[in-house]
C-alpha cells in the first residue's frame, strides 16, 4: 500500500508516488505519495480552517487530548520502532529510546502547557497589563531523515500545545513515522486539520511550504544550505523561522577524565544512529597527557562494535542512502589523503555489502583546519586533534561554523566550568554527552547551527508570539 498524506484528517492517495527505501539491503520498503504544491495548499487550508477550533478549545482539554497522544505513542511503541528502523536503518534500541521520546515530548507539553499561558508584569496603580501568550496560527513543519519521530514529535507536541494548527512535510528518505503520527493523532482525538503530513520531495512539496503565503512560522531541521534557502523563501512572506542545522560538536578530554565513564559514551556519542545526529560527538579534543589512552581505548571499542541491519538491534546499523554513504566514504578518503591517522576505519572493519553500511573510523592527529574536522560528515566517524592547555581546548572547541553542542570531560569544577562559559554552544554538558534525549532541556544552536530554541519550555516561547494587553484605570 502507498502510504499517504493526511489532509483534514482525510488519507489522500492520489497522483504520483515515491519509493521509500530499506537503507540494510537497498530493496524496496514502502511507497509514499509525491506531494504537489496542490496537497501543500490543501494541508495548509485545512490547518488554517481548523485552528479557530483550536485554539479556543480550553487549555484542560487540549492537555488531556496531547496526553492521549502520548498514551497512544506509548501503546504503539514496538510497532513505531520497528517502522522507524526499517526506515532509516538505526538499530532497534535506538528506534525504541526515539518512540520513548517522542511519547515524553506529549505528556511533558501536556504538562507544562497547563502553567504556560501568561502573567502579569509590574505597572503603576493606574495601570493593569498582562501578557499573553497566543499562537501563531498555521506552523509549518519540514522535518530530516535521521530522527523523524523524534523531531516529528519534538516540534509537534509544543506547536499544538500553544494552540497552532500544523503541516509537516517529512523527507522523502524516512517518510512513515511521521505518517503515522499523524493517524495516532486523530485516533487520540486530535480534530481533523491540526496536524497536516503531506510528503514528498524537498524541492516539490518542501519548498511548496517554505514559500507558502498561508503559513505563520517554520521550523526546519536538516543542512545549512537548504535551511538557508527555506529561510529566504520564508522571509519573503515575513514568516519566522527556526533553524536546527547540525554540527561539529566536540568531545574535550583532560587527563583528570574518569575514562572508563566517558569513553564508552563518547563511542555511542559518534555511532549512535550512525553518526547521522545533529549533536553527534564527531570531533574528539583530547590533552596530549591523556592521548594515548583515549586513543587506545576508543579503537578497542569501535572494533568490538556489532554492524548490522537495524531490525537486527546492532550497536552500528546502515548509513540512510548511497548517497550519504558515498559523501561519508569520499571525505573520509580525502582525510586519509591528507595524511591524518586512520586508527580504525575502512579496510580495518568489515561490513555487510549489501546495503549502505559505513565502519566505525577514527582518524587521529587531524589538522584542526581540515575539512573532515570542520565539516559534518554524518557517518560514525570521529577526528581527533591534540591540545595542550585550557585556552588551546577552548579555541579548538570554537574553531569551527557551528555551535551546537559540547562535552567536557575532568573532574575539575573550575575547568568545567570555564569551558561551559567559554565555549560557543547552544548545550554544554559536563562529565556525559547529551545528544537527542532531554525533552526538558532547550536545544539549539549558535552560529551555523542555526538559531531558536526547541525542547523545554522555551519550546511554547518560540511557537508563540505575546500580546501585552494594557489598561488605564480611569479615576
Ligand atoms: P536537507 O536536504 O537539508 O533535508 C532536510 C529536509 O529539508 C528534508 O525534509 C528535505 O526534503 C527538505 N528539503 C530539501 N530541499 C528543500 C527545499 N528546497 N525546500 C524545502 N525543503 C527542502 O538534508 P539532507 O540532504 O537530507 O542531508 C544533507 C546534510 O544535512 C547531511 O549530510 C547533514 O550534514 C545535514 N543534516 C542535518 C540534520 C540535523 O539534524 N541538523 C538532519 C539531516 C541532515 P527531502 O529529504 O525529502 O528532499
Ligand atoms: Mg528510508
Amino acid at each position: 500500500m502507498t502510504q499517504p498524506a493526511v489532509v483534514n484528517g482525510d488519507l489522500i492517495m492520489d497522483g504520483e508516488t515515491l519509493d521509500v527505501l530499506d537503507p540494510s539491503t537497498g530493496n524496496l520498503l514502502d511507497r509514499t505519495i509525491r506531494g504537489t504544491f496542490e496537497h501543500i495548499d490543501a494541508a495548509v487550508d485545512a490547518a488554517r480552517a481548523a485552528t479557530e477550533g483550536w485554539r479556543h478549545t480550553p487549555y484542560a482539554r487540549r492537555s488531556q487530548i496531547l496526553r492521549r497522544v502520548a498514551e497512544l505513542l506509548r501503546r504503539d511503541r514496538e510497532q513505531l520502532a520497528l517502522l522507524e528502523s526499517r526506515d532509516t536503518g538505526k538499530p532497534l534500541t535506538q528506534a525504541r529510546a526515539d518512540a520513548d521520546v517522542a511519547s515524553r515530548y506529549f505528556e511533558f507539553y501536556a504538562n507544562v502547557m497547563e502553567a504556560y499561558f501568561g502573567h502579569s508584569p509590574p505597572a503603576n496603580d493606574d495601570i493593569i497589563a498582562y501578557t499573553r501568550h497566543v499562537p501563531f496560527g498555521v506552523t509549518g513543519h519540514i522535518i530530516p531523515w535521521n530522527y523523524p519521530l523524534q523531531i516529528g514529535c519534538r516540534t509537534l507536541a509544543p506547536a499544538i500545545a500553544v494552540g497552532n494548527c500544523a503541516v509537516v512535510k517529512p523527507a522523502e528518505n524516512a517518510p512513515l513515522s511521521v505518517i503515522k503520527i499523524a493517524q495516532l493523532a486523530l485516533e487520540a482525538g486530535v480534530p481533523p486539520g491540526v496536524i497536516n503530513v503531506v510528503p514528498g520531495l524537498g524541492s516539490e512539496a518542501g519548498a511548496a511550504l517554505a514559500g507558502h503565503k498561508g503559513i505563520d512560522h517554520l521550523s526546519f531541521t536538516g543542512s545549512v544550505s537548504v535551511g538557508a534557502s527555506v529561510a529566504k523563501a520564508a522571509a519573503d512572506n515575513v514568516v519566522p523561522v527556526a533553524l536546527e542545522l547540525g554540527g561539529k560538536s566536540p568531545n574535550i578530554v583532560f587527563p583528570d577524565a574518569d575514562l572508563e565513564q566517558a569513553l564508552p559514551v563518547i563511542v555511542k556519542s559518534m555511532i549512535q544512529n550512525a553518526g547521522q545526529t545533529c549533536s553527534a560527538g564527531s570531533r574528539l579534543l583530547v590533552q596530549e597527557d591523556a592521548r594515548d589512552a583515549v586513543i587506545s581505548g576508543l579503537a578497542q571499542l569501535l572494533a568490538d562494535l556489532s554492524i548490522g541491519a537495524g531490525p537486527d538491534d546492532p550497536d552500528l546499523g546502515p548509513l540512510i542512502s548511497a548517497k550519504q554513504r558515498d559523501h561519508v566514504t569520499h571525505m573520509v578518503a580525502r582525510a586519509v589523503d591528507a595524511g591524518f591517522t586512520q586508527v580504525v576505519g575502512p579496510g580495518n572493519v568489515t561490513v555487510p555489502d549489501k546495503g549502505f553500511f559505513f565502519p566505525p573510523t577514527l582518524l587521529d592527529d587531524v589538522d584542526p583546519a581540515a575539512e573532515i574536522a570542520c565539516q559534518e560528515a554524518f557517518g560514525p566517524v570521529v577526528a581527533a586533534t591534540t591540545f595542550s592547555t585550557v585556552d588551546d581546548a577552548i579555541s579548538l572547541a570554537n574553531g569551527t561554523d557551528y555551535g551546537l553542542i559540547a562535552a567536557v570531560w575532568t573532574k575539575n569544577l573550575d575547568t568545567a566550568h570555564l569551558l561551559a562559559e567559554e565555549v560557543h554552544a547552544g548545550q554544554v554538558y559536563l562529565n556525559t554527552y547529551g545528544a537527542g534525549g532531554g525533552v526538558e532541556h532547550a536545544f539549539g544552536g549558535v552560529k551555523k547551527s542555526g538559531y531558536g530554541r526547541e525542547k523545554g519550555v522555551e519550546a511554547l516561547d518560540a511557537f508563540s508570539q505575546t500580546k501585552s494587553v494594557v489598561l488605564k484605570i480611569t479615576r
